[in-house]
């Protein structure tokens, strides 16, 4: 009587392993393939961290890792968009010449320079109607800027060019007075070096309205219309709020840097700086 309850106790563990056993191979038969997946998904993320964000450039990864290395506390699109302007390297010194292929998309900043003797092709003397006398602008810039300003004027709205093309040797005269004033670090703030001013490319132009000061321009209703006007003249503020860690110059409500209609287009609705567009868009 024993050995037999035994042996049916037996049956019953083995057909109770037999079930548990069966339940095992299918539970891992639905099961493996989608934790393999999961296991690849994760060293993948691991390893590419930066790859899910917008503007990550595969060349820049290991300058992404060295920034954040250093700067742990810094929100990844930063150190993106830091590392792919170029500034995680030292201006000026690590800079590189401006590629003058690109015509009116050319970017001038503190990482790529104009030579000494670098002038714009065909430049024209702006109106004085709307211009301070001997200003020069590229003809495009010139009929861009008097079409802006003939549709601001139907609006009430005036405003004038203050400064427009500037060789190298008169920018360096500005950059020296400015260091003269406030110092160097101040300065370079405020004020490009010779070689690295994009009012020596003719597409740049400072815009001021009702006699105002530079510092006072941001209130007037010129600056107010500009900023949601001037791109569908092909301009762009090059100089935003905020971004003088990408652009390497403080706020200029009064600098727009022409690109023509359909790239300030671009630029505009992306909303980032035209150093970030440049970098992630037209570099290659
Ligand atoms: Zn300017």
């Amino acid at each position: 009587m024993r050995k037999r309850k035994l042996k049916k106790k037996n049956i019953f563990i083995a057909f109770l392993l037999l079930i548990i056993l069966i339940f095992l191979i299918i539970f891992i038969i639905n099961h493996l393939p989608k934790d393999n997946k999961k296991e690849t998904s994760v060293f993948k993320t691991e390893q590419n961290k930066w790859e899910k964000y917008k503007y990550y450039l595969k060349n820049n990864q290991k300058r992404y890792e060295v920034y954040f290395s250093t700067h742990p506390e810094a929100d990844l699109n930063d150190v993106i968009a830091i590392v792919n302007v170029n500034a995680d390297k030292e201006a000026y010194k690590e800079s590189n010449e401006a590629n003058l292929q690109k015509g009116q998309e050319i970017l001038v900043n503190k990482y790529h320079s104009l030579a000494e003797n670098y002038t714009p092709k065909s430049m024209v003397e702006m109106d004085k109607k709307y211009a301070y006398e001997g200003r020069k602008a590229l003809p495009e810039v010139n009929e861009a800027f008097k079409k802006m300003y003939e549709d601001a004027l139907k609006e009430n709205i005036e405003m004038y060019v203050v400064s427009a093309f500037r060789s190298y040797t008169y920018q360096g005269q500005l950059y020296t007075n400015y260091i003269t004033t406030y110092g160097e670090k101040y300065a370079n703030t405020v004020s490009a070096r010779p070689g690295y001013s994009e009012h020596q490319t003719g597409l740049a132009l400072d815009i001021l309205s009702d006699s105002v000061e530079m510092k006072d321009f941001e209130s007037t209703k010129a600056f107010a219309w500009l900023k949601e006007n001037s791109y569908k003249y092909g301009f762009i503020l090059r100089y935003p709020k905020d971004k003088e860690y990408l652009t390497g110059y403080a706020y200029e409500p009064w600098h727009y840097r022409y690109l023509g209609k359909e790239l300030a287009k671009k630029v505009w609705e992306e909303n980032i700086t035209y150093d970030e567009y440049y970098a992630y868009y037209l570099d290659n």
